[in-house]
């Protein structure tokens, strides 16, 4: 590689890094704007829970073929890593395959990707058979018509062409290998050295020797040694901008779910399934009402909220989930509500607090932080017959491969329906009045509570 081509990809590769930092910077940013909580205990369950449910994808393969078939997407974007980090050095210090120093291990390593890569193209093509002509039904909901459903074909068109790149880059770079040992490196010094690193000096490289996936290839290409060295220098460079784009394209879509992933099952909610947190500003009104000696709040303390109505009222890590949805749907084909014909979704809840959180980020970076565009979660993107819908059965929250919580998010837009907007259904507003005056739900005097158990 000549030096200008040395100089261009180092160019491109600070360029598409310092754009994808930028970004994911603001992504940190937003998930920030959330209250700050402290999720630090019991270290060696989370490490655990990780390394099952996010490493181990262990939630994924509930439902098998997709399991299994992103399992394949997973470890090919895991491992094919090294292929990239030599693919880089390459592009950086001009080389050509300096990893191929490693012999029959490095033969070993790059037939092992190939095949990951016929794996990815395969797991990627049923995935698009099944969102566009098969139309599973959890792809086919409202929220996902337009951006979403585009994104979710990008993502796996790219892919597939990332792949494909790869693996008729290995093509071509095989039979050149094979031509310039023949030759004695009388054209392309490079590729027999490499050749030579590879297969050893004295064998003799035949097509049986190719790249085990992509030697199936090589009937499409040229036998012209100059056309092939363009062709493999093509998909050379095809891979890695794609790869640069792709990077600087993720945090715009679903699938910075790659990276938040690990973390977010990292810092999951690991108190039983179901059980309610308790609202310090609620629990300080009760304290006070019960011990009129309990310490007063400070006087220039900010007026005590209920519940969220906008995402600064939700917790960073409810906003990470947000972040971290990859809009997979198995939130919303296992809710009841949902299933029953209600308005309400939980895939749709994590997308509105993502979509909220991306239109406040916006609002930021273009007018300041004093900025208010009176708008909010509640009412503005989650609509309250979406929030009184839900059963709170937790099924979403069982079914999320990440163990995403939109029920914590459900429950705390409807506190603040309840305890600032006093807007709760009639009938729940019947019960409140019970409790309050009765102690239980029912209109009966605490007294009489305990007659049902005398009646025959
Ligand atoms: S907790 Fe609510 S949103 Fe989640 S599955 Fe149950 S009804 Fe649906
Ligand atoms: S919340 Fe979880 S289950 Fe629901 S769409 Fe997002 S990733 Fe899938």
């Amino acid at each position: 590689m000549e030096w200008i081509d040395n100089l261009l990809f180092t160019l491109l590769l600070g360029g598409g890094i310092f754009w994808f930092a930028r970004n994911a910077a603001k992504i940190k940013r937003n998930i920030n704007l959330g209250r700050q909580i402290d999720i630090n205990d019991n270290p060696s369950q989370r490490w655990k829970l990780m390394a099952k449910v996010a490493i181990g994808q262990s939630k994924m393969v509930v439902r098998p073929v997709a399991g299994i078939l992103h399992i394949f997407v997973y470890l090919g974007f895991v491992i094919i890593n090294i292929e990239v980090l030599e693919i880089l050095i390459d592009g950086l210090l001009g080389t050509h395959r300096v990893f191929a120093f490693m012999g029959s291990f490095y033969y070993f390593l790059i037939a092992s990707f190939e095949f990951l890569a016929l794996a990815v193209i395969i797991g990627c093509a049923v995935f698009l058979v099944r969102r566009n002509v098969l139309k599973l039904k959890r792809f086919m909901n409202k929220e996902l018509d337009g951006w979403p459903r585009s994104d979710a074909n990008i993502i796996l068109i790219t892919e597939i062409l990332l792949m494909s790149a790869f693996l008729f880059m290995n093509a071509a770079d095989g039979v050149i290998m094979s031509f310039s040992k023949l030759t004695g490196g009388m054209l392309m010094p490079e590729f027999a050295e490499a050749a030579n690193k590879i297969f050893g000096e004295n064998a003799v490289v035949g097509s049986g020797l190719y790249f085990p996936v992509s030697t199936y290839l090589t009937g499409f290409l040229p036998s012209n040694p100059i056309a092939l060295h363009y062709i493999e220098r093509g998909c050379w460079w095809f891979h890695i901008i794609g790869i640069i784009a792709f990077l600087n394209y993720i945090p715009y879509s679903k699938h910075f779910h790659i990276l938040l992933a690990f973390p977010n099952v990292f810092y999951a909610n690991l108190k039983p399934k179901g059980q309610f947190t308790n609202l310090e500003s609620v629990t300080n009104e009760v304290k006070l009402m019960l011990d009129p000696s309990a310490p007063l709040p400070p006087a220039d303390a900010p007026p005590a909220k209920f519940g969220a109505k906008d995402i600064a009222d939700l917790s960073w890590k409810q906003l990470m989930d947000a972040y971290s949805c990859t809009e997979c749907g198995r939130c919303t084909s296992n809710c009841p509500a949902n299933q029953t014909g209600k308005l309400l979704s939980p895939r749709k809840i994590m997308m509105d607090t993502r979509d909220r959180m991306e239109e406040v980020g916006k609002n930021l970076d273009a007018h300041g932080p004093d900025f208010v565009d009176n708008k909010s979660l509640v009412g503005d993107y989650i609509t309250a017959e979406e929030l009184w819908a839900c059963t709170t059965c937790n099924a979403c929250t069982e079914a999320c491969p990440i163990n995403i919580d939109p029920l914590s998010i459900i429950v705390d837009l409807r506190r603040y329906l309840v305890m600032e907007q006093s807007a709760a259904p009639a009938a729940l507003n019947a019960m409140f009045t019970n409790i309050e005056n009765n102690g239980a739900p029912w209109q009966f005097s605490p007294a009489d509570r305990l007659n049902w158990a005398t009646e025959n």
